[in-house]
């Protein structure tokens, strides 16, 4: 295999305060790569601008490497739409793909590593962390969790993976077969099936800026995971409902006996908490319901994920200007 055309993706939202640094680190990289010939001179990054409010578009356009080009979208669509916009542009025209977030959190001497993984005949591969000290006690206890729960229910995922992956063109275009509107990328990914591997890294601190994923997105996030790929929650509130039932059917036949054999109950206690007990049952199931009901209301209507305000990469000479 000839020395693959590589396209680095990298979605940014409101990154200003990172882009200049990881522009430099992402370009020297590169730079290096390409020297070495480890990929094809025409490798490129391709930064995906989220409908950012700041001046990260116009970081980028200032780039001093002809190699950075950038698709703008209309608006912010979030990190997993933002992300597949870039994997989408790119699936055409890369070799593979490998896509990473703006505050180089993650270990950028890992790209190499992945693509000797790819050149050795693996169409995926996974960057895992081996490390996660850097992030707060809270985000790890929780990640932790939240992959146990996954696997639980039945959604593989890889441990500690993010979405800093490569992909081949070919495991692109099977990802673009799945049409769902709710990504979850790194659900998405293993059910693809190619040969893969993985390669660890050591997860670095945010340089700077803030987490575009505060709790309540973190929380909105994990809870599309789930529901997006599982129907397990709807059944274990079913499985919780009956128990109830039988249960509460043992009580009230518990309680008849006793009123026959003349040892009347005052009864109210047990009346007010079955009454609890069964009201709250039923709110969380109709809940869960309505979770799937929505995510069905967003599936049938079929809207586009994300929309191209400026595409300076799949069009010719549309690489931004040298200064
Ligand atoms: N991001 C994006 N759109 C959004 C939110 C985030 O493109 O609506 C990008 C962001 O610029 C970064 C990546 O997604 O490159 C991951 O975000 P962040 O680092 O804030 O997440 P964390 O590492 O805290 O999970
Ligand atoms: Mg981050």
């Amino acid at each position: 295999m000839n020395n693959p055309y590589v396209t680095i993706v990298i979605p940014c939202y409101n990154e200003e305060d990172v882009l200049e640094d990881t522009l430099q680190q992402l370009g020297q990289l590169l730079e290096n790569m390409i020297e070495d010939s480890m990929v094809a001179p025409a490798s490129d990054l391709l930064f995906v601008d989220d409908g950012s409010k700041d001046n990260t578009w116009d970081i980028l356009e200032m780039s001093k490497y002809s190699f950075v080009k950038g698709l703008k979208l209309t608006r912010n669509s979030g990190h997993q739409n933002a992300l597949y916009a870039g994997l989408m542009a790119a699936k055409d025209q890369a070799d593979c793909v490998i896509s990473i977030d703006a505050d180089l959190q993650d270990d950028i001497n890992a790209i190499p590593k992945m693509i000797e993984k790819y050149m050795l005949g693996n169409e995926i591969v996974y960057g895992v962390r081996s490390k996660r000290d850097t992030d707060t006690f809270f985000k790890r206890t929780t990640a932790l969790g939240f992959y146990r729960f996954m696997n639980k229910i039945g959604i593989d995922l890889v441990e500690n993976h993010a979405d800093f992956r490569l992909m081949s063109s070919r495991a692109l275009h099977e990802l673009s077969n799945y049409k769902e509107q709710n990504l979850f990328l790194r659900g998405l990914v293993p059910l693809i099936g190619l040969p893969s591997s993985t390669v660890a890294y050591e997860r670095k601190e945010r340089k700077a800026g803030e987490s575009k994923y505060p709790l309540k997105k973190m929380l909105s996030f994990a809870f599309d995971g789930i529901t997006s790929f599982s129907v397990a929650p709807i059944r274990l509130v079913t499985m919780i409902g009956l128990l109830s039932v039988i249960l509460s059917s043992a009580a009230g036949l518990y309680a008849l006996t006793q009123k026959f054999l003349g040892h009347t109950e005052s009864g109210w206690t047990s009346l007010i908490i079955s009454i609890w007990l069964i009201g709250g049952l039923q709110l969380l199931g109709i809940g869960l319901l309505g979770e799937y009901i929505g995510k069905i209301f967003t599936e049938v209507k079929r809207r586009p994920k994300y929309a191209i305000e400026i595409d300076k990469y799949t069009k010719k000479n549309t690489v931004f200007p040298s200064v």
